[in-house]
């Protein structure tokens, strides 16, 4: 089924212990479309460049199955910047520079194609570009989510709430549940976000993994013990695209199911963090994320 992807396009230039990159590309509509397209073959990108980004990751894309008829070229402007380093700890980081460019003034306009999705992944980016493509659905899709981070509730809470009434299921890191219920109990938290607006809700916990709230019930999707993590970027935006582009492979929307994309994003997050930026997604093929499935299926199986 179609899947509409919405996000930063950027460039990235990433320190961690194991070395650094310089204006590589990344943005999380770049790594939650690469990861979708391991799945669904129908993806339809929505962000914005300046005539900085390299015209041989847009051919990438486009070889994969990623549309992008939605991508505004904006001439003589910058895309997106951001720069980030990382300690020992790989759980969290700086963020050295945020440049929002192209995306200051971006007002998406979908193509009329892209409409009808099915499944829409609000990646993250401003609250405001979020609700603009919410809006511009001629039907409601079958499944809104929206990721997001500490940056825009800081700077666009207001914002940020009114377009979390309209989408399904969130996906955000453990601080910034905790952040948005003001509760730190991520069970008490969950209570309150899902009074904000979306049924289900997924928190990630880097390195920890990740949990799934969802008809009062929970399940648990471990992280793959990696020896070494290279580059932690973008592995929130690739779990979000693995399990949004399961799901839409699937098109169920039941508990199991959303179990089942709980465990296909978490691999494709084990596959994103062997290598900077995009590198180990780009090398990736089907039997590779079968085999890693089967080792998360392993990881945390007993019986009684
Ligand atoms: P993640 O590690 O999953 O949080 O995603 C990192 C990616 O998000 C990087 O490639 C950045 O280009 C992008 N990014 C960083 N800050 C922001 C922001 N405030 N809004 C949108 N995208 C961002």
């Amino acid at each position: 089924m179609s899947l509409v992807t919405v996000g930063t396009v950027a460039f990235d230039s990433i320190e961690t212990p194991y070395g650094k990159a310089d204006r590589i590309v990344g943005g999380a509509a770049t790594y939650a479309s690469i990861a979708a397209s391991y799945f669904v073959k129908d993806i339809r990108l929505v962000s914005v460049v300046g005539d900085d980004f390299p015209e041989a990751e847009m051919k990438y894309m486009t070889k994969r199955g990623i549309d992008l008829a939605g991508l505004e070229i904006k001439e003589g402007e910058k895309s997106f910047f951001w720069a980030g380093k990382y300690h020992n700890n790989m759980n969290s980081r700086d963020t050295l520079a945020t440049e929002l460019n192209v995306l200051a003034t971006f007002n998406p306009k979908l193509p009329k194609h892209y409409r009808d999705a099915k499944f829409v992944m609000l990646g993250n980016l401003t609250p405001e570009i979020q609700m603009k493509v919410v809006k511009q659905m001629a039907k409601k899709p079958k499944l809104i989510a929206l990721d997001t981070m500490n940056f825009w509730m800081d700077v666009a809470m207001p914002s940020l709430k009114k377009v979390l009434k309209k989408v399904d299921l969130l996906t955000i890191n453990d601080e910034e549940a905790r952040q948005l219920s003001g509760e730190y109990s991520l069970v008490k938290a969950a209570k309150v976000i899902h009074k904000m607006g979306p049924k289900v809700l997924v928190i990630k916990k880097g390195e920890h993994g990740a949990l799934l709230f969802m008809d009062g019930k929970m399940f648990y999707a471990p992280a793959m013990p990696l020896a070494e993590v290279f580059d932690p970027t973008g592995a929130g935006d690739t779990f979000a695209g693995g399990f949004m582009g399961y799901l839409a492979s699937t098109s169920s929307l039941s508990f199991e199911n959303f179990k089942r994309a709980m465990i296909y994003g978490s691999a494709m997050a084990s596959f994103c963090v062997e290598e900077f930026g995009i590198t180990r997604l780009k090398s990736l093929n089907k039997a590779q994320i079968n085999k890693r499935v089967k080792e998360f299926q392993k990881l945390a199986a007993f019986k009684l």
